[in-house]
């Protein structure tokens, strides 16, 4: 087995280590260092994708108000419909909420937005 800090390549030998996973403490610790590099950017990646989709929610509203429009044009804009932060019941219709926004599809392919 090799140390599992990804940029080492130094062999364990399990006899001399026992069970551990890294040649030194600054493998530990670099590997954490990575780790938290790799979570903080996941966090980015996610939080920037709610932002697209926030600022794509609100230039909508600003254009059709509360009225309905074609869903494709959303579609076109690349919305993510897998980011929603909860859902809430208005006039009878179930709307997914989205930061200050709301929206919810029809069956004759036309949406509403509208701002909480
Ligand atoms: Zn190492």
């Amino acid at each position: 087995m090799i140390c599992r800090y990804r940029f080492c390549t130094i062999v364990l030998h399990s006899q001399l280590n026992g069970n551990r996973r890294y040649c030194s403490e600054e493998c530990s610790y670099l590997e954490r260092l990575e780790r938290e590099k790799e979570k903080n950017q996941l966090r980015k990646n996610a939080l920037s994708e709610i932002n697209r989709i926030q600022a794509l929610l609100r230039a909508c509203h600003n254009r059709y108000g509360d009225s309905l429009f074609d869903v494709n044009v959303l579609r076109e804009q690349r919305m993510n419909w897998t980011i929603i932060s909860g859902t809430t019941q208005i006039e009878g219709h179930e709307y997914r909420v989205v930061g200050s926004f709301a929206y919810s599809v029809f069956q004759n392919g036309e949406i509403r937005i509208i701002k909480l």
